[in-house]
């Protein structure tokens, strides 16, 4: 259907997920129990990771995983500029100073030069962000945070399903954070996980999310439960329920594929529009790696295109086609240039991409001919001028 709304990203559920939810519903037992415990062991098998722990969201285990730096009022937490808010918020959230370091202009992945220089005596942590599900260039980052005794927190909220030199994000480094979003590479509804091989962050971020509660309702409430429990810290409420789980069962299942297909399209896009003086497209990264393609996000040239960004997703939108901003520089953020004194010009790689940058249509579902469409409306509207 020419005329329908083409969204730029959309769920796909699959009849077997809608059943799991069904059979959740009737079968009594509706937040956290057995489906999020079946579902965190087979996130722990698909990472191939010691530890695999289900939350409400990525921001709960960002907000978590930087609690427990135990920040001290003016340690410093370094990361990107080109980000979804949350990595910023929860880091002051945790008590901590933002410290950003700009990014590569090609992969639009934090520099580890960059980061180098951010480096001073305060620094707890680096919060690298996978940018559209490309892999940051790990290894000389570990290593930085090995030289200064630093934590490596990374937000894969984009990279389930991505690779670094041969190994899964999330099966090695100190602790990932996933998100389950409605709009990334798989969804509980709303959702996250957490992964890591340290037990001892595994159980305080286990703790932090249920109130501080030393054992979960269904331990308590089940069969074999008792129902005292201690309270080793005060915890928050950020638990996944099982009709969530249900949902991420299914959708963990079928990644694989979605992921196949985000890829296809990807290369789709990237062939049909690599000589269109108009943009600038996602590269290659120069070492051993798989993209999740999370997003297609190329750099729309305004001189070439004839237009502005925003007016460009303006003019698609008359088209019935839905475009994204991933993102706008995070540090041109009102609270951040109020708090921590940024302003423009001082991330001039991040605030180039933010200007020109735009997500185009791209989920599993998307059909040769949903592309198509999106391709020839632009077409249309370059020639148009
Ligand atoms: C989506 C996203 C988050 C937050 O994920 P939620 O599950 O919605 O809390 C954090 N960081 C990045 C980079 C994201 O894209």
């Amino acid at each position: 259907m020419v005329n329908e709304f083409l969204p730029f990203s959309k769920p796909c559920i699959s009849s077997n997920a809608i059943n799991e939810v069904v059979d959740c519903l009737q079968s009594g037992w509706i937040t956290t129990g057995p489906r999020v415990k079946r579902f965190e062991m087979a996130l722990q098998r698909y990472f191939e990771t010691e530890h695999a722990l289900t939350l409400s969201s990525a921001t709960a285990g960002l907000h978590l995983a930087l609690l427990a730096l135990d920040l001290k009022p003016g340690d410093e937490v370094i990361t990107t500029p080109m980000t979804f808010i949350a990595t910023l918020n929860t880091i002051v959230l945790a008590g901590g100073k933002p410290v950003l370091a700009d990014v590569d202009l090609e992969t639009r992945n934090i520099n580890v030069e960059m980061v180098t220089h951010a480096v001073t005596s305060h620094t707890r942590a680096i919060v690298p962000v996978h940018f559209a599900g490309l892999p940051v260039n790990l290894d000389p980052l570990y290593e930085l945070a090995q030289a200064h005794g630093l934590r490596v927190i990374e937000d894969a909220a984009h990279a389930i399903g991505a690779e670094f030199m041969g190994s899964r994000i999330g099966a090695f480094g100190d602790i990932q954070v996933f998100s389950f979003h409605p709009n990334k590479n798989m969804t509980t509804g709303e959702g996250g996980c957490v992964t890591t091989r340290d037990s001892k962050l595994a159980e305080r971020i286990s703790l932090l999310r249920f109130h501080g509660i030393d054992r979960e309702a269904w331990d308590r409430f089940g069969k074999t439960g008792s129902q005292h429990y201690e309270i080793a810290f005060p915890g928050f409420k950020y638990n996944m329920m099982d009709i969530q789980a249900a949902i991420g069962l299914h959708q963990l299942a079928q990644l694989e594929q979605a992921i196949e297909r985000r890829t296809e399209l990807a290369l789709r896009y990237r062939r049909h529009l690599k000589d269109w003086p108009q943009w600038s497209l996602p590269v290659e990264a120069n070492y051993p790696n798989k993209h999740a393609w999370h997003l297609f996000a190329p750099l729309l040239n305004p001189d070439a295109a004839g237009m502005h960004r925003d007016d460009f997703m303006m003019e698609m939108k008359k088209r019935n086609i839905g475009t994204g901003l991933h993102y706008s520089a995070a540090h041109l953020y009102q609270y951040y240039r109020d708090h921590f004194g940024y302003e423009k010009g001082d991330f001039p790689n991040a605030e180039f991409i933010s200007d020109r940058i735009v997500s185009l249509p791209l989920f599993p579902a998307m059909t040769d001919d949903d592309q198509d469409r999106v391709i020839f409306a632009m077409a249309e509207l370059f020639k148009g001028l």
